[in-house]
């Protein structure tokens, strides 16, 4: 830890316990729950308790959350009255953006700097962009059927269930709890064990606006009590779901009992093809960020890179410098590149994979271990390998850290085949300034999203979601406003007309 990072922890006080919030309130704990340190990955100690809702917490959250759909103003309220509430969240999120990049970044291990100047803007921007798609949705009439005029309305759906991962809880979440509440929904958010600290934080902060009590709720605990608890709750009309595809599998079977609807945002392995094609230096630029960013924890990470065989030497030898060379370290000073991973056991199946790789004849290119460099802290050298076939474990599982894996290609056509060979679809990356390999890489990937030429880049009003087991569902203006809303269709004859008088006649 250095010097930056302990004047911060004197600037900014992580609350002791990290509880449930509950009706607009802190939730002072029956101490039915259990308690569960909340780890920084930056120091290793303890910087919280996690004070684990029992069942009988959620049921009072979920129960909060639905007088407040049935009974409280919210989703009476005018779209413009609720926007101006979901622009005061914005503001108060905005105006708490060091607060928030330092409890994501102690908590996360993500870089400080990005995390303010991008995670806490996209924060704020959520809760803007969905009060602006709420405020600009239409609804349909039918006049073809006469004398009838069938007008189709949304209403909200309810009560949700908002559960995410912990590699981008701001980011992730403040898009799940925009897009509920802003058509008058109300929720119960379930961030993940492992960092709850900063929307414990933005939860707090919402109340600081005119939101109504009840209408966003939290609790905090494991996924297999906290999170069961909630999915499975009678009163719960949708989940929202993000997190890996095994919890997905899980939770949609849960939520098919209650036939509630179920969104999925789940895993990935997504190929990154680097056609001979391409702009070699742009291509380096975006596989390093493609795999690297976010301490390698993405979902949408271009965890393999498929390089074409005549660049690939000078390409993997340029990476692996590349990589080498990368600044590791605490994610507090503004030179970090990559920071630690987010805890000691996901560092220890990152690493996991060192040997995975060499049992199925891959080679180690860079990195493997731990950065030896930090005394504390848990901090991975970037690390390559190169598989010897698509079928390698390395190339068929998501690892979820700085850990890329290459394969050679020759022709186009084989760098599809094997791109789609995967159980994931979530995102396929082509780089290739010709216009007939970028638009068959196009067309042929199966994956929900497509990036040419540019790493990770996210559209909110387009989908965003996978193929195969990346999920159910997208996210996305559209897909968001008819998840977190039901249709209601009303005929309505334009005319009085004849009608069959049944019972009339003697
Ligand atoms: P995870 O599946 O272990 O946990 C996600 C959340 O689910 C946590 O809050 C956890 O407590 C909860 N949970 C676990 N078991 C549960 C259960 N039985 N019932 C209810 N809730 C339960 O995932 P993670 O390790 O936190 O996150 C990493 C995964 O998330 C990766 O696979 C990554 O690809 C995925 N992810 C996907 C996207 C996307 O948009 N597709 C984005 C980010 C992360």
């Amino acid at each position: 830890m250095n010097a930056v990072t302990q004047d911060l922890m004197k600037r900014f006080s992580v609350n002791e316990h990290c509880s449930s919030f509950i009706g607009g309130e802190s939730v002072n704990p029956s101490g039915a729950g259990e308690d569960i340190p909340v780890i920084s990955p930056i120091t290793e100690q303890q910087i919280s308790l996690l004070r684990e809702a029992s069942i009988e917490e959620v049921d009072t959250a979920v129960r909060t959350a639905r007088d407040a759909f049935e009974n409280g103003p919210w989703r009476h309220m005018s779209v413009d009255a609720r926007k101006k509430v979901m622009l005061q969240i914005q503001d108060v999120l905005l105006s708490n953006a060091d607060e928030l990049a330092y409890l994501e970044s102690i908590n996360a291990g993500l870089a400080m700097g990005y995390v303010k100047g991008f995670h806490v803007v996209r924060t704020g921007w959520n809760f803007e962009f969905f009060a602006e798609v709420a405020s600009q949705a239409t609804g349909e009439a039918y006049t073809q059927t006469k004398p009838y005029i069938s007008i189709v309305t949304r209403e909200p759906v309810g009560v949700s269930a908002l559960i995410g991962p912990w590699n981008a809880p701001l980011a992730l979440c403040s898009m799940k709890i925009a897009s509920c509440i802003a058509f008058g929904n109300t929720c119960v958010l379930k961030p993940s064990e492992f960092t709850p600290l900063s929307l414990r934080r933005v939860v707090e902060l919402i109340h600081e606006t005119d939101i109504p009590k009840g209408v966003v709720n939290l609790v905090n605990g494991r996924g297999h009590v906290t999170g069961d608890a909630l999915v499975s709750h009678p009163e719960v009309d949708v989940v929202s779901f993000t997190g890996g595809t095994k919890t997905g599998a899980m939770i949609a079977a849960r939520s098919g009992e209650g036939l509630k609807p179920v969104a999925l945002e789940l895993g990935g392995k997504s190929a990154n093809i680097i056609a001979a094609s391409a702009n070699i230096e742009r291509a380096l630029d975006g596989a390093i960020l493609g795999i690297y960013s976010n301490n390698g924890q993405q979902c949408l990470a271009g965890s393999r890179i498929l390089v074409e065989r005549s660049i690939a030497d000078e390409f993997i030898e340029k990476f692996v410098a590349r990589s080498k060379n990368i600044k590791v370290g605490d994610p507090m000073d503004a030179a970090t590149e990559i920071g630690p991973v987010c805890y000691q056991a996901h560092m220890d199946r990152v690493l996991s994979f060192v040997d995975v790789a060499k049992q199925d004849g891959g080679e180690l290119l860079t990195g493997g271990k731990r950065d030896e460099r930090h005394e504390t802290g848990l901090y991975l050298e970037p690390t390559a390998v190169i598989a010897k076939s698509n079928e390698a474990q390395v190339c068929q599982e998501e690892i979820f850290g700085p850990f890329a894996t290459f394969l050679i290609y020759d022709h186009l056509d084989e760098a599809l085949a094997i791109a789609n060979d995967s159980e994931f679809g979530l995102v396929g990356y082509i780089w290739s300034d010709h216009l007939p390999t970028v638009m068959k890489a196009s067309q042929e990937m199966r994956a929900g999203t497509i990036w040419v030429n540019t790493p990770m880049t996210r559209e909110l009003r387009a989908p965003f979601g996978g193929y195969k087991k990346s999920g159910i569902g997208r996210d996305s203006a559209k897909d968001c406003l008819q998840f977190f809303t039901e249709e209601k269709t009303t005929t309505i004859p334009t005319e009085t007309f004849p009608m069959a008088k049944w019972g009339a006649s003697d």
